[in-house]
């Protein structure tokens, strides 16, 4: 599960630089189109390195849900 955004910005992180976020971070899976909770990312910026776990701050809610949901069911399996 990766992190996708409609906005980033390119900024200087320890002396590099990295694309980041700029507006509410959804999460994805590799290989579809839609966000975990349903949006269309097409022309939204894919942060693959970046996974929605080490997202701290504007998480999507609909998406944490989504995945706590699966956490839940993976268990319960
Ligand atoms: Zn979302």
């Amino acid at each position: 599960m990766y992190s996708t955004s409609q906005f980033a910005e390119t900024k200087l992180v320890r002396a590099e630089l990295q694309r980041v976020p700029t507006s509410q971070v959804h999460a994805k899976e590799m290989g579809t189109t839609l966000t975990v909770c349903g949006e269309y990312t097409t022309s939204w910026f894919k942060f693959w390195d970046l996974p929605f776990a080490n997202i701290l701050e504007d998480r999507c809610p609909k998406c944490v849900a989504a995945l706590e949901t699966r956490a839940r069911l993976k268990k319960e399996l």
